[in-house]
């Protein structure tokens, strides 16, 4: 493994350029794979490819990053809590310096709308950063004096090592939410996914700037299924936090009992929405489409299961074409009026065509959208591997894009009369990630939060995020949660301390 001081120059599809590094980051260093091995990088809009990265060796080049991690924990661990504070703000300063360009090579990493995904997602990892490095001084345990003979008390003290493991669809806004390891005062290796390794090659050189010590922050880029697993094994790794597919959480759950690691999953979903006759007609309209058309429905809580009630159902479905037609326009990530990107790979794009073909084939009706290409698009745009935000309506409890999580910009539409069947059809499903429900009735909205097996409940909006609050699911969907206070509970031990006071006991 050598320090690589190989940059490319990138000529973004705005006209900017910027040089990007290819090898991966230890010890505030970027390195080349020790035996040489590369991986591409395609644009998903023209299905070109970019340029190619260092892959880094699951044995060499994964050891050296989590030796590195291993050297700097008890440096980063004994820092002063105010020392680590600023480093966050100055962090989050930083990424605000740089919002524009991390935005750009978000959108050319994935695909995704500059104007309407990429820029707000860099904007809520700034918060991230603040939200986070704000709790590093209020980071305390708890005391109980039981009598004048005893007083005991609790530490939260860092785990060690932590490996990061982050998916394609929000690859620098997940990696944020991971840095929580870091706040508590472990140091990390992050894998990222193999889609979208650019962005957080670039934030790294942030890391460096910001005057973080070597080895506190490493990303080491290569494939889930040898790198990953890689990572998972690693017996110097005291704890998981993936953020990923059901399937590959299943996998890493196993694996990761080599050495009994804590693990926090954060997996897939098929998020009910339910619309009861009495909703904001116009406000349920716009966030079902949000719920499930952003991000061209790369959205791990999507709610991609729609229910509405029977007096509105087909009034519904006739105002969420006309919305779609109107908003969710479909074209270049970097034309300010686009809503609509490619998906992220040509083999997701095949996925998710192959669903609408199975839905077409068991009998759902299509409404919108379907396996035809995009009208309209720009010629060049034509090897993108975009997808139309498709919906179905009449979908049964037994056809497969009912049941199972499609990661595309897929609706299915159920008509529903009563309110005790719905939650119950609501929750006759694996995962259970969130849900959302729109009714102008406080007790109906009420026993619905309290009942759904989910996570996390939206009452009138749908995907909505907030750092203080906590995101993540139950079942299938995963293990623990990520953001706010009880996200910082994934990366600490609690020590708890019994002081006798008395000399004659
Ligand atoms: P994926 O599981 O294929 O990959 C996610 C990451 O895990 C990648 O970095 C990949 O390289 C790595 N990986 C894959 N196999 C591995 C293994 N055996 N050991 C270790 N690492 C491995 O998922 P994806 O396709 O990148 O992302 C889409 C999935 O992620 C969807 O199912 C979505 O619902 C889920 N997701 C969940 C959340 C959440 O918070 N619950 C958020 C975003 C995405």
């Amino acid at each position: 493994m050598t320090v690589s001081a190989r940059y490319e120059e990138i000529k973004l599809p705005s006209g900017t350029t910027y040089k990007q590094p290819l090898g991966f980051f230890i010890n505030n260093e970027f390195h080349n794979s020790s035996n040489n091995e590369k991986m591409p990088v395609v644009y998903p809009v023209t299905g070109e490819q970019v340029c190619e990265l260092e892959i880094a060796s699951s044995t060499t080049d994964l050891n050296a990053a989590v030796k590195a991690a291993k050297d700097a924990f008890p440096i980063w661990k004994s820092t002063p809590a105010t020392v680590k504070r600023n480093l966050f703000f100055k962090l989050a300063d930083l990424v605000e310096q740089n919002w524009e360009i991390l935005a750009e090579i978000e959108s050319f990493d994935t695909g995704k709308p500059l104007a309407n995904v990429s820029r707000g997602d860099i904007g809520r990892i700034i918060d991230c950063f603040r939200y986070y490095g704000g709790w590093i001084d209020k980071l305390h345990g708890q005391s109980f004096i039981p009598s004048d003979k005893k007083i005991c008390y609790t530490y939260h003290q860092p785990l060690g090592v932590v490996g990061c493991i982050i998916p394609f669809n929000y690859p620098l806004s997940l990696m944020s939410w991971k840095w929580t390891a870091i706040a508590c005062g472990n140091t990390a290796v992050f894998k990222s996914a193999e889609q979208t390794p650019l962005t957080i090659l670039y934030f790294a050189q942030l890391v460096e700037k910001a005057g973080f010590p070597p080895g506190v922050f490493n990303v080491v880029t290569g494939y889930g299924k040898d790198l990953g697993d890689a990572l998972v094994k690693h017996l110097d790794i005291c704890k998981i936090a993936f953020t990923g597919s059901t399937f590959a959480g299943q996998l890493i759950q196993k694996n990761a009992a080599v050495n009994l690691k804590a693990l926090t999953l954060e997996c897939g979903g098929k998020s009910p929405i339910v619309i009861f006759d009495d909703c904001k007609f116009e406000q349920a309209v716009k966030w079902t489409c949000i719920g499930i058309f952003s991000n061209m429905g790369q959205i791990c809580s999507g709610t991609s299961r729609c229910y509405v009630q029977a007096g509105i159902y087909d009034k519904f479905i006739e105002a969420l074409v006309d919305h779609l037609d109107k908003y969710y326009k479909i074209g270049d990530p970097f034309d300010d009026k686009t809503m609509v990107g490619p998906l992220i790979t040509k083999i997701q794009q095949q996925r998710v065509l192959e669903y609408i073909s199975t839905a077409i084939k068991e009998g759902c009706e299509l409404v919108y959208g379907g396996l035809e290409k995009p009208q309209n698009i720009s010629k060049c745009l034509e090897k993108g591997f975009y997808v139309r935000p498709t919906i179905f309506k009449d979908v049964e409890p037994h056809h497969t894009i009912f049941k199972e999580e499609v990661f595309g910009p897929v609706i299915s539409i159920t008509k529903f009369d009563e309110f005790d069947k719905v939650l119950e059809s609501c929750n006759d499903n694996q995962y259970g990630l969130g849900a959302a429900i729109f009714t102008q009735d406080i007790t109906r909205a009420t026993v619905f939060a309290r009942e759904i097996e989910a996570g996390m409940c939206w009452i009138n909006s749908s995907n909505d995020v907030d750092m203080n609050v906590p995101f993540g699911g139950i079942k299938m969907s995963g293990v623990g949660r990520e953001l706010g206070e009880y996200g910082l509970a994934n990366f600490t031990n609690v020590k708890a301390v019994h002081l006798n006071l008395a000399n004659d006991l």
